[in-house]
């Protein structure tokens, strides 16, 4: 009953598993999104504990929603005008920034206010460590003819052919006149899971046959005066580094634009030191739409993603995936502890809880890996495989250890020789079925066999043979009466049958029934010769004969000894 529950329960949780893994793709896809949940849940205790701590030299001169309405009350439209944007750009590179940058897209003005413009490209000239954004799409070439872009965007890298990067067939291009003067121009595209959560940066984009970089690479490595040479990925699905966090929204210092639009308009101080900063122009208001769904908060400003990439880059802190044969081994090791816990513990109950306790270590672990080498290690597969084991390794040992039970009852009730159930088995079962036969007034009856002149038997055709008459007995016996009734071995020859609801009259003629075919057959010896033997066969029943198993097996004795006497080969 319990090994078919048991079997139920597995097949269940095998089901289970299988119909979210299809409901997701493919059970891979499945794992992959649980893994990517825990990695998520790993940053967000790894930012709430204050282990990460970001670079104070990057800061966000942010369009807020003051700063959004501030610019309608005041400049009466959205866009910002251009010249302004290059009169905060003067402003704060007189106190000597480390750069500014524009997560912001300055295409083709609507008003093509050329002045305004103009201010702008003037101030790309003017500086070089101003840098600002452009992306890449798919939009279909009637719209748009995909753009040729300068040279001096393009970078170069190494083994072009097995980069795996994310390629566009298009792109929206900025002022020309800017694309002259600077190629500090960047992309701004990023990657999204299949959940919709950010968590890769995409290093360089393929467009036309050539690689773009990444405007946070870009700023990055002008931060560190080089070009670092970044694992693009190492998963080959083309999306970019996986960002390390450092905290919600709002985690790196954010100052509304308003306010330095104020003061380099001359109306208002900004009490802030703007020297060896990198400063980050770029919409953190709602209404402006530039907001994505991180590990770390579900509400989350571009321009932040952009100055976390760009602290990745200069404390080379981005994650780095464990290589799969490491996630392989993980699963191996808890896999075998799964199964060592299983066969090695006598109690399940110790088990589960060795388990469970080195799971959870496996799990602090991998926590661990994250905090001080920014790894990433699997939970899902290696903990799924490991449950998994214990699992079947219960089944199977359940299986084994009720197999090994069912033998041990088999040896302990029956007789080996005879393959009939033994004394013991006897005076249970007669002790049972008399008490049934009392509570509920029913019919019992008892019959004792012995083999007449089976001394003389043994002594003319051997032990051997007297061994085979007795299995053949027993095996005519158990074969012609009812499968109800308990054909035991009473002792030596002598065998006896308890025959449940069952009267006197009844027993009798069973036991003249088996009288006269042990008679009649045939029994096969050692030395393939064969002889007759008979028996003889005392019949007792309860209520007639006693109430009590002593009483009826007393009885059946007696006319047993009694047949013996009448001349053997009858029933008494
Ligand atoms: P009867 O019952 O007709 O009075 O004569 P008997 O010769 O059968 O008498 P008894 O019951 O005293 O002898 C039993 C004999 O059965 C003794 C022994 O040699 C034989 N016997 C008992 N158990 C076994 C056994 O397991 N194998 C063999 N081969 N013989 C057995
Ligand atoms: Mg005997
Ligand atoms: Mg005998």
């Amino acid at each position: 009953m319990l090994k078919k529950f048991l079997y139920v329960l597995w097949a269940l949780i095998f089901f289970v598993l299988v119909l979210l893994g299809l409901k997701n793709g493919s059970f891979i896809t499945f794992i992959n999104s649980m893994e990517a949940r825990t990695f998520d849940i790993r940053q967000k205790v790894l930012v709430n504990s204050g282990v990460r701590k970001h670079n104070k030299d990057i800061v966000i001169v942010a369009i807020d929603d003051g700063s959004y309405e501030y610019i309608l009350d005041h400049y009466g439209e959205w866009p910002l005008r251009r010249d302004l944007y290059a009169k905060m750009v003067d402003f704060i590179e007189v106190q000597n920034p480390k750069s500014i940058a524009f997560d912001l897209m300055f295409v083709k003005s609507l008003k093509a206010d050329k002045n305004s413009d103009k201010a702008l490209v003037d101030v790309f000239k003017k500086y070089n460590n101003i840098f600002t954004a452009m992306n890449l799409d798919d939009q279909p070439q009637d719209l748009r003819v995909p753009p040729i872009l300068p040279d001096k965007l393009a970078i170069d890298v190494k083994d072009p052919e097995n980069l795996h990067v994310m390629e566009y067939s298009n792109c929206r291009v900025i002022l020309q006149e800017i694309l002259d003067v600077t190629s500090n121009i960047g992309m701004i595209n990023v990657s999204r899971s299949d959940d919709g959560v950010l968590r890769k940066m995409p290093v360089y984009l393929k467009y036309r046959d050539k690689f773009y970089p990444q405007l946070g690479y870009l700023v990055g490595s002008h931060y560190l005066g080089e070009r670092k040479d970044l694992v693009v990925d190492d998963d080959k699905s083309g999306e970019g580094v996986i960002l390390n966090w450092y905290g919600p929204a709002g985690t790196f210092e954010n100052i509304p634009m308003y306010k330095v639009l104020k003061a380099a308009e001359g109306q208002e101080n900004l009490n802030y030191d703007f020297s060896g900063k990198v400063v980050y122009f770029g919409a953190t208001a709602a209404s402006l739409f530039d907001i994505k769904t991180v590990p770390v908060d579900k509400v989350y400003p571009g321009v932040e993603v952009q100055a976390t990439y760009v602290n990745n880059i200069i404390d080379g802190s981005y994650i780095i995936k464990c290589p799969v044969w490491v996630n392989l081994l993980s699963a191996i090791v808890l896999m075998i502890i799964s199964g060592i816990c299983v066969f090695g513990l006598s109690s399940i109950i110790t088990a589960v809880g060795l388990v469970l306790t080195i799971d959870c270590a496996y799990v602090i672990l991998t926590y661990y890996l994250m905090s001080a080498f920014n790894l990433w290690l699997d939970i899902v597969m290696p903990l799924v495989a490991g449950v998994g084991i214990f699992i079947i390794a219960v089944v199977v040992k359940y299986l084994i250890k009720s197999r090994d039970f069912d033998h041990q009852y088999k040896l302990a009730t029956t007789d080996g020789l005879t393959e009939l159930y033994n004394h013991r088995y006897f005076q249970e079962q007669m002790q049972q079925i008399t008490s049934h036969a009392k509570r509920y007034d029913v019919p019992l009856s008892l019959i004792i066999i012995d083999i007449d002149f089976f001394k003389r038997f043994n002594d003319t055709y051997g032990h051997q043979s007297g061994d085979a008459v007795l299995r053949q007995v027993a095996f005519e016996l158990k074969k012609n009466v009812r499968a109800s009734d308990i054909v035991c071995r009473y002792g030596g020859e002598e065998m006896s049958i308890i025959l449940p609801n069952t009267k006197y009259e009844e027993a009798v003629a069973i036991a003249n029934k088996l009288c006269t075919i042990i008679s009649n057959k045939k029994c096969k010896l050692s030395n393939n010769r064969e002889s007759n033997v008979t028996i003889s066969l005392g019949v007792a029943s309860f209520g007639n004969d006693g109430t009590e198993p002593s009483q009826i097996i007393e009885a059946a004795d007696k006319r047993l000894y009694n047949a013996k006497e009448n001349g053997r080969n009858r029933v008494n």
